[in-house]
């Protein structure tokens, strides 16, 4: 769409609720409206396009944005002439009660639809009156995204395959290789919102990785709900998400880390591990949710799979890989689960020795099977007791793994200036630490480039590392020497070759 008189000069403030998915699909959104004139600014009450892509998997998270509709709403009736849009999952699950208690948003787009926001925000600037179709692009929550996979695929295509490829500062870049889900866990609200899977094809996505390894990148992050679940089909030949990982890794031999999210537990082959432990670049790092260590559990959960069948796949990854980083994700207090299918959770950290689990205490989600299902029954302080000795065994374990690493030399790729001590880092829960990332987001003071900073690292085990070091080191893999080690973060010395 080329620039029009009416899209220039129009300054935007995005904010990003969620996973990794929503950051890239931010990313996105930016790159199609940044060639047609629009400018992206740090703070929402500089700018006069206002968007949130937002997250449903979390009730906390949801709240998080009718708060900022609330006060959006208050800015416009002092006058202040705003465009309000909300994106994402939170548009598709819940937009038309969106839109009635909140008339003022001006737009509305799900995960599916994003490629069509430059056209909604056309649409706003240049009609005086619209009509509903004129500014709301949803799939249709609950009758899953019937259209035809072509139809999906293309949609994806238009939004992806039209990056402009920025690499940021740290120099790492996601890309998307499915995009929806078919597994239908009974507590999740994905597989409404993002649709069914669709895969990309493998050529393009070969070339889009190169193309961002050309541009610079030195970590890609390969990207998919269930990433494993990777097939595509064509011309008689099926490409699996092993064929896939290899295919690319040789493809990019100037790429120094190629990694992957989020696998699904049931269907990660042998194959698949076999590529990760034979190619030097692809790190060796899994984020493999189990959710819960009881098997009663877990068939509530509709995950589809045992403790049993869990737990072979982590010890056949340690087999062909002795150092392999595993990450997990816990739900506490699902409906029913009984203190013994608690300490069966706590057993299965033990027993996995995770390097870290993001854990979320159970709220049930309207339309999925469990929130239609389950009554709630636990209250929410057993809950929350329960996720605090969930995240007490784990920082004992994460402290252990860490204390291991104590006097080694890794290789860590330098994302930034650390924000914080990393001492006083919390446990981990995205979810509740929403606001991942402000498209224009506030700015930190920038150093010279000799600098000497406070620097925040990663290993290829995805280990967070700080350690000082001129300004200038960011975006270069550097060798570090771990000094100090706490159980939610490392400190370290740089070491010179
Ligand atoms: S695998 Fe389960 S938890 Fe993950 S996105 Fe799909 S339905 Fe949700």
């Amino acid at each position: 769409m080329p620039a029009t008189e009416s899209s220039t000069q129009k300054k935007v403030f995005i904010e990003t609720f969620g996973c990794q998915m929503n950051i890239l699909d931010t990313e996105l959104v930016r790159d199609k409206l940044a060639p047609l004139g629009y400018e992206f600014v740090s703070s929402p009450k500089n700018a006069n396009v206002v968007l949130y892509n937002t997250c449903s998997v979390r009730d906390l998270s949801e709240q998080k944005v009718r708060s900022r509709l609330g006060q959006d709403r208050m800015r416009k009736e002092a006058g202040d002439d705003v465009v309000v849009g909300v994106l994402g999952c939170m548009a598709e699950r819940a937009g038309q009660e969106l839109i009635q208690k909140y008339p003022h948003i001006d737009l509305l787009a799900g995960p599916s639809q994003l490629d069509q926001v430059p056209a909604l925000l056309e649409n706003h600037f240049v009609e005086d009156h619209q009509s509903s179709f004129d500014r709301i692009a949803l799939s249709g929550f609950r009758k899953r995204q019937k259209g035809q996979e072509t139809d999906r695929l293309e949609q994806i295509e238009a939004l992806d395959q039209e990056r402009m490829g920025e690499i940021n500062q740290s120099r790492q870049a996601f890309v998307r290789i499915t995009r929806g889900c078919n597994k239908f866990c009974s507590f999740c609200v994905v597989p409404m919102t993002r649709g069914p899977e669709v895969h990309r094809p493998p050529q393009g996505l070969i070339d889009e990785v190169k193309r961002l390894v050309d541009q610079g990148a030195r970590e890609v992050t390969l990207l998919g709900q269930t990433i494993n679940h990777y097939t595509y089909h064509e011309g008689g030949k099926t490409t699996s998400f092993a064929d896939l990982l290899h295919q690319i890794h040789e493809a990019t031999p100037d790429l120094p880390r190629l990694r992957f999210l989020t696998s699904y537990p049931r269907d990660f082959t042998e194959e698949a591990l076999d590529v990760m432990a034979a190619s030097e670049r692809i790190c060796n790092y899994l984020h493999i949710p189990a959710q819960s260590g009881s098997n009663a559990v877990l068939k509530k959960m509709n995950r589809g799979y045992t403790k049993e069948i869990y737990m072979d796949l982590i010890h056949m990854a340690r087999e062909k890989m002795p150092d392999i980083s595993i990450v997990g994700d816990m739900i506490v207090g699902f409906p029913n689960e009984t203190e013994e299918d608690f300490v069966m959770s706590l057993e299965m950290l033990r027993e996995v020795k995770y390097k870290n689990i993001f854990a979320f205490k159970y709220s049930p989600r309207p339309g999925t099977v469990s929130g239609k299902r389950d009554a709630d029954p636990i209250p929410q302080a057993e809950k929350k007791s329960r996720n605090a000795r969930m995240l007490a065994v784990q920082q004992e374990i994460s402290l252990a793994h860490h204390q291991n690493m104590l006097e080694k030399t890794y290789d860590v790729l330098v994302e930034g200036i650390a924000k914080i001590d990393p001492s006083q880092r919390k446990p981990e829960s995205p979810a509740e630490n929403n606001g991942l990332l402000q498209i224009g987001g506030p700015k930190i003071a920038q150093p010279e480039p000799t600098d000497r900073v406070r620097l925040t690292a990663r290993t290829r085990g995805d280990h967070i590392v700080a350690f000082d070091g001129p300004a200038n080191l960011i975006g270069s893999i550097v060798p570090v020497q771990i000094t100090d080690a706490a159980s939610l973060s490392l400190k370290g010395h740089l070491v010179q070759r």
